[in-house]
């Protein structure tokens, strides 16, 4: 049997008048894959998103799924479905109707349209509520709602944009972990829109980055995290000091600056607990900050604080150069 289907952006442009919200994306995602689509707000995520949908009229390029261009057709034909960040359900339905909706535009019988929906909300865990309006549902509910009516499509493709942002913390760890649950179980390609890299790295096959209308970087988050290629990557994904040296500029993960007895005179000026990890943010003579993150029993065995001058040391093969 086969999973999942090729996608792959040709070019992709999109422009709004002057503004050129999508510049020339050229991608292919693997089949199957759970993608995170990841930039600070106004990078273009939600304009490449909409164009696989067929939300959005594509400027330039191709959209391409399963080796066929359906860059003009309509988001019915295309064999992509949709989530959006609000969910946008029908007050006036039933979830049961609600998923059960473009069963009902294409004109498939109740019972048939019912038998299906009720295997959706079994698969979103909500048999149990099948009943209720939009109104009576928590916002983790409305969203297993608007999952099970994207889905009763049969989509080659999910596009989920910002699906997690209007729940609470707690709920939306819970809320990834089952959007990961599913892609896995159903094995067709997810692509999720995020401004979270912590987000984007708990769930991904694959990570995205987007800034400036372009993908900056793409690659498993290992890769993105582990090796950004450009500052903005290194800034982004947090967890990285981007310091200047020889006329160059190089990433150097916050866990592998140590205090050591020889190396860089610096200045601690602010501490932060973080349960297993303590951040220790500094400022060297050069005026450069600094942050090193340390495990906390080996930082409250010679505890810092605001002022206290220190010695910052890394080994220099854990420097990693960063293109200009
Ligand atoms: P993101 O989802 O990453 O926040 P968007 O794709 O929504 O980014 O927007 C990218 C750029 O395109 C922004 O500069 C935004 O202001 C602009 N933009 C988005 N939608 C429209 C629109 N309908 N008309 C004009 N400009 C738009
Ligand atoms: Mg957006």
């Amino acid at each position: 049997m086969r999973t999942g289907y090729d996608l792959e952006l040709v070019h992709l442009t999109k422009r709004y008048g002057e503004t050129v919200a999508v510049r020339d994306l050229n991608h292919v995602f693997s089949p199957g894959s759970y993608v995170c689509l990841l930039g600070p707000s106004g990078c273009g995520k939600s304009s490449t998103l909409r164009m696989i949908a067929g939300h959005e009229s594509v400027s330039d390029g191709a959209i391409l799924l399963d080796g066929a261009d359906v860059s003009h057709l309509s988001p019915a034909q295309r064999g992509t479905a949709m989530m959006f960040q609000s969910y946008a359900l029908f007050p006036h339905l039933s979830v049961r109707d609600n998923v059960a909706f473009s069963l009902r535009m294409k004109g498939v019988d109740k019972d048939k349209r019912h038998a299906r929906a009720d295997e959706l909300l079994e698969l979103v865990q909500m048999t149990a509520l099948a009943d209720r309006l939009p109104t009576q549902l928590s916002g983790g509910q409305q969203q297993r709602v608007a999952l099970a009516r994207a889905l009763i499509t049969q989509p080659k493709v999910l596009l989920l944009d910002e699906p997690l942002s209007a729940l609470d913390p707690f709920l939306r760890i819970q809320m990834r972990a089952e959007l990961k649950k599913l892609q896995r179980e159903l094995g067709i390609t997810f692509i999720h829109v995020t401004h979270g890299q912590d987000e984007a790295l708990a769930l991904a096959d694959e990570v995205v980055v987007m800034n400036n209308a372009v993908i900056e970087q793409a690659g498993p988050p290992r890769e993105v995290w582990g090796a950004p290629r450009t500052e903005f990557v290194a800034r982004f994904m947090g967890g990285h000091n981007v310091i200047s040296l020889d006329g160059g500029k190089v990433a150097l993960r916050a866990d592998d600056v140590r205090l050591g007895a020889a190396g860089l005179p610096a200045t601690v000026t602010a501490v932060e607990y973080q349960g297993a990890t303590v951040a220790l943010q500094t400022r060297t003579e050069g005026g450069e900050e600094v942050l090193a993150i340390l495990p906390e029993d080996q930082f409250f065995t010679a505890p810092k604080s605001p002022g206290d001058a220190v010695t910052l040391a890394w080994d220099e093969g854990r420097l990693h150069r960063l293109q200009a």
